[in-house]
């Protein structure tokens, strides 16, 4: 299959611009498009036969749930039974944004769709050009990130390229995007509200408005344990992952930075190529190895935007050692430190 790549100004409201993908979204194909936290792989999500071609386009298990992407708050009622308040009130704060709802599944939709599940995950993003293309297209959009399953997820149109050109129809590339890690999951089902994926809005944010929320336990977990299931399924599979070996460092900066150069050089020595994931405030430190630059710690947002982008630089580097900085400080430290540590294979070292 060739797969059309269209490049659209985010803002733009022209028919002309939308109306290829509508088309292939209506026909049960496959259409790739920016949303604000990575870009998602779209088909009909009330479509059996269009949401199992994603799973097919990415390798994806078929017991790990696809997010239905929204545009209009109403159609939480239809997609969904006994929405709790809370949860009503959570997406009146928070939509269009970053946060997924788990609620009862309606009967509209397919068990494809939710992996079998009676629960489904909903989201309206707040990007110009994802909304519009739900609103022009008329169809609830199934949407996981657009990466190959395993693979970093995609912030770019050319992440997305890479992983799935000649397998999907359509790549609508609307430039980078702006938050960079895949949206914080709540389950609304349990008594207790359940965060069971953390991303940029945060527990805090969530408590503030809704009262106590609970943790998974399992995104808490520091190494993965086989006794206990995450309750997002996606969860329980190694994600985010770079082909070469990464391993995270955390203590004091300057002796972190002192471990990683006297590891980074007896790598070398051996023979292998070593990258160095650093800050703006620590890369002139690093004296050998490729040193690649996350973002800045003065600024969290950059190192959430840099997260996934850096993975897959040092992929097409062919680094077989990768040592990383920890970012486990900050408001967003534990949305970032989920990914990575995923990443890393929860390979941690604490000096
Ligand atoms: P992705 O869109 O690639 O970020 O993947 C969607 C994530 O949402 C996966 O981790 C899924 O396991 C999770 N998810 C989707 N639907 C549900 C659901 N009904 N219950 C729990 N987790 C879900
Ligand atoms: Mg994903």
């Amino acid at each position: 299959m060739e797969t059309i790549i269209k490049k659209i100004d985010i803002h733009s409201k022209k028919p002309e611009d939308f109306s290829k993908a509508a088309y292939i979204l209506q026909q049960g194909g496959l259409v790739a498009f920016p949303t604000e936290t990575v870009y998602g792989l779209g088909a009909d999500g009330l479509n059996k036969e269009a949401a199992k071609k994603i799973y097919y386009a990415k390798g994806r298990p078929s017991d790990n749930p696809l997010i239905l992407h929204i545009a209009d708050k109403d159609a939480l009622d239809v997609l969904a039974i006994d929405v709790p308040k809370n949860a009503k009130k959570l997406a009146e704060k928070f939509w269009p944004g970053p946060l997924t709802i788990i609620l009862k599944k309606s009967i509209q939709v397919p068990k494809e769709t939710t992996g079998g599940l009676n629960t489904v995950a909903i989201r309206m993003p707040a990007h110009p050009l994802a909304l519009e293309l739900i609103r022009r297209s008329h169809v609830f959009i199934a949407a996981p990130s657009a990466n190959t399953s395993g693979r970093p997820s995609p912030t770019c149109a050319s992440h997305v390229f890479e992983d799935l050109n000649g397998k999907i129809d359509m790549i609508l590339d609307g430039g980078s995007v702006e938050i960079g890690i895949e949206s914080t999951i709540i389950d609304m089902t349990s008594e207790i509200p359940m965060i069971l994926r953390p991303g940029f809005i945060t527990r805090e944010m969530i408590e503030k408005e809704i009262g106590t929320v609970s943790y998974d336990r399992v995104v808490l977990l520091e190494k993965p344990d086989t006794h206990i299931l995450p309750k997002a399924p996606g969860m329980k599979y190694r994600h985010y992952a770079p082909k070469g070996n990464l391993c995270i460092i955390e203590g004091k900066m300057e002796q972190v930075i002192d471990y990683i150069s006297c590891n980074v050089h007896k790598k070398i020595l051996q023979g292998n190529r070593v990258g160095i994931i650093a800050t703006e405030e620590t890369k002139e430190q690093y004296k050998e190895g490729i040193v690649k630059t996350i973002g800045s710690r003065k600024d969290e947002k950059t190192i959430l935007q840099g997260l996934y982008s850096v993975l897959r630089e040092f992929d097409s580097l062919k680094v077989e050692y990768i040592y990383s900085e920890s970012f486990s400080e900050g408001e967003h430290g534990q949305a970032i430190m989920n990914r990575l540590l995923k990443a890393a294979g929860y390979q941690k070292e604490k000096i």
